[in-house]
């Protein structure tokens, strides 16, 4: 018997040829999707003039239907981080990007964004925003032209394509919440995630600070009474 193919499986009646397709709900799914990313209206540096240009008639993000910048969180699926991350504007991109709902994406614009960039060695910068929030892709340059953006864009849209709803996070029961704690800017740039090593290394400072106080008094011939 021969093997039977999607033709013999799926025999569309003459009358319905040219009026009926058959495709896939995660097709149809990420179509959808990938066809109405809306990204945040927000930049950083440098690099968001590039963004900026991006948008207008040249370029033309509407033919990706992506044209639609939204001033809110709340109704964006992409956060595209076009600049240098300073740490006094890190704990502000952790909070956006917590309020944006899911399904969401980031994309990491130019070398300041994915690790510093010419700053990184700076007092005030964070080494590539991806030390805090997942990014779904990189966009190489400094500053990158709009059709290295286009390409990153049409980078996300292929990712999206490859996503299932069957395994996308967002329908996952098991998953409680990836809220990312809000870094804290004092004197430096505090990660909450970090709160237990950074005690722990206080922790054996004070103690080897402790232990060297002792042995020089032990030295000079013990402690006054
Ligand atoms: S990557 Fe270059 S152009 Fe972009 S924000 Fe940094 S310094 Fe400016």
């Amino acid at each position: 018997m021969s093997k039977s193919t999607p033709e013999t499986k799926f025999d569309i009646p003459p009358e319905l040829r040219g009026q009926v397709s058959i495709t896939t709900l995660d097709r149809i799914y990420n179509w959808g999707r990938r066809s109405s990313v809306w990204p945040m209206m927000f930049g950083l540096a440098c690099c968001a003039i590039e963004m900026i240009c991006t948008a207008a008639s040249r370029y033309d993000l509407a033919r990706f239907g992506m044209e639609v910048m939204r001033p809110s969180p709340r109704q964006s699926d992409l956060m595209i981080v076009s600049g240098t991350v300073t740490k006094k504007m890190i704990p502000q991109i952790v909070r956006l990007y917590n309020q944006m709902p899911e399904p969401k994406y980031v994309l990491a614009m130019g070398a300041c964004a994915s690790g510093g960039g010419p700053f990184k060695e700076g007092y005030n910068v964070v080494s590539g925003v991806d030390k805090f929030i997942p990014v779904d892709v990189y966009v190489p340059g400094c500053p990158p032209t709009p059709q290295a953006l286009l390409h990153g864009l049409i980078s996300l849209q292929k990712k999206i394509d490859a996503q299932s709803i069957k395994t996308v996070r967002w329908y996952d029961k098991n998953v409680e919440s990836d809220e990312i704690p809000i870094p804290v800017l004092g004197p430096d740039l505090m990660d909450p995630r970090e709160y237990d090593r950074i005690r722990q290394y206080t922790q054996e400072k004070l103690q080897k600070q402790q232990a060297a106080a002792e042995a020089a008094a032990s030295e000079n011939g013990g402690p006054n009474d």
